[in-house]
């Protein structure tokens, strides 16, 4: 999981939500119906969650499988009045969302979630991620249970994590060597190909780790070269991780 940032909604989009949200009510369904058909909506609510996902439409949970669709943070059945809140929309494969999270929502005594939200959270503060194993460990209570709501524990995608850590140091070696070679078109296109794949998490945790005093050390002193030239000029339109 990486941190994401959550874009402003056109004016007209927040009016035709705020005008369903004061319907719910007088839905004969409830909040659940008046969601399903307000086919538009979701459309257009799925641009924005596309467009603010990590690589190529990824799950904002899991980082690996497509998204697929709008999962609702605070479950319907609990809020129904958050059902159109902009906040609480965050884009999900079917399996974080349908098999894993469902209605689940564990909050604190306080009431506060015990999930984390990309988009208003860092999930660092919750998660080590261990590069070489792909697993991740629980540093705070919200990250145990968001290891356990999210199945981000699943061995698939443990595996997963493990092989995108291996190809991204070789990759960005690859990198590293194309930019001393002066083949720039080549080394731009290694860039972007690292920067829109899946478990963008691996990247991103590679990258808050390259000034660590034995960065060097860890991945090699090519791989840092390599994460430095990620997040130099030629990389920023794109970026740090996700684009
Ligand atoms: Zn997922």
């Amino acid at each position: 999981m990486i941190p994401l940032q959550r874009g402003p909604l056109p004016e007209e989009l927040i009016a035709r939500m705020a005008a369903r949200s004061e319907r719910i009510g007088d839905h004969r369904g409830g909040a659940r119906e008046s969601w399903r058909d307000a086919r538009t909506i979701r459309r257009d609510l799925t641009v924005h969650l596309v467009a603010m996902a990590a690589g190529l439409s990824r799950c904002m949970y899991c980082g690996d499988s497509e998204g697929t669709s709008i999962d609702h943070f605070q479950p319907i059945a609990m809020a129904p009045q958050r059902a159109f809140d902009w906040f609480n929309h965050l884009w999900a494969c079917a399996f974080c969302n349908s098999n894993q999270k469902r209605d689940l929502y564990p909050t604190d005594r306080h009431g506060e979630p015990l999930l984390i939200d990309p988009t208003s959270d860092e999930p660092a503060d919750h998660l080590d991620l261990v590069l070489v194993t792909g697993a991740y460990r629980a540093r705070t209570a919200k990250g145990r249970e968001t290891i356990r709501i999210f199945g981000l524990d699943r061995p698939v995608l443990e595996r997963g994590r493990a092989h995108a850590y291996v190809r991204c140091r070789s990759m960005l070696r690859d990198l590293a060597r194309l930019a001393e070679h002066q083949e720039h078109a080549e080394a731009l296109a290694v860039g972007h190909a690292l920067a829109v794949q899946p478990f963008a998490d691996v990247l991103y945790e590679m990258l808050r780790l390259r000034t660590a005093p034995r960065a060097a050390l860890v991945f090699g002193a090519e791989t840092v070269a390599g994460l430095n030239m990620l997040t130099g000029p030629h990389f920023a339109k794109w970026g740090p991780v996700g684009r």
